[in-house]
């Protein structure tokens, strides 16, 4: 399946997408974990990335799109992807379309997941990421890992984003209603988008999140 998961920030598509993923033997591409690792590498394009980021923006459309249409190139993309944080605006939803019709494919679904602003505060004031795998994704109180400060998965040390802060988030929210709310409407004239609560425990989103596929891909 071709998947694209969209929700504000806090929302739980990194986590989602992870399980997500595995389940349904596909890729998990984050442009949020391919910019992260690029800065941890002090690489040019993550160097570029990290004041956009730093201050809750977007990173420009001509980085984001060219870094996500070379990932959506490598091989293990064709069974299918679940694409977390891209598209991010109309423009980057165009040329993603763009691509995937040059390429001869469509996408199965866009996945809502959807959550009140005050719950999107405190997930993220409590997140923490595994700095070997940004994919492995914990929350100190809702979903803590059995050591803490320890990835469950690898071992790897947990640490807190440097735009999980207050005015990096408030800017970060903004951004997601004026710049990807609209992509939600383009893909639903496309009949394309389910919306499901993001609500709850981590397992009972997923199984809503894989119900919802189930019943698209029944059609
Ligand atoms: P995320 O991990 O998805 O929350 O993304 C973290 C940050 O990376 C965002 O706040 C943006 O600064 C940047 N970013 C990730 N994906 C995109 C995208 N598709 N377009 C522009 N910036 C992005």
């Amino acid at each position: 399946m071709r998947i694209v998961l969209v929700g504000p920030p806090g929302a739980g598509k990194g986590t989602q997408a992870h399980v997500l993923a595995k389940t349904l033997s596909i890729p998990h591409i984050s442009t949020g974990d391919l910019f992260r690792a690029n800065i941890s590498q002090s690489t040019p394009l993550g160097l570029e990335a990290k004041g956009y980021m730093d201050k809750g923006q977007l990173v420009p459309d001509e980085v984001t799109i060219g870094m996500a249409k070379d990932r959506l190139l490598q091989p293990d993309t064709a069974q299918g992807f679940l694409l977390d944080g891209f598209p991010r605006n109309l423009a980057q939803a165009k040329a993603l379309d763009e691509h995937l019709a040059a390429e001869g494919i469509t996408l199965d679904g866009v996945l809502d997941l959807e959550v009140p602003e005050d719950e999107v505060v405190k997930r993220i004031a409590g997140r923490r990421l595994c700095r070997n795998n940004g994919a492995h994704v914990y929350h100190v109180d809702y979903n803590p890992p059995a050591v803490a400060g320890v990835c469950d998965e690898c071992g790897g040390e947990l640490y807190q984003r440097s735009d999980d802060t207050e005015d990096a988030v408030r800017t970060r929210l903004e951004v997601y209603h004026t710049e990807t709310e609209p992509i939600i409407e383009y893909y639903a004239q496309q009949n394309l988008v389910t919306t499901i609560s993001a609500l709850g425990k981590v397992d009972e989103v997923t199984q809503r999140a894989v119900d919802a596929l189930q019943a698209r891909a029944a059609g």
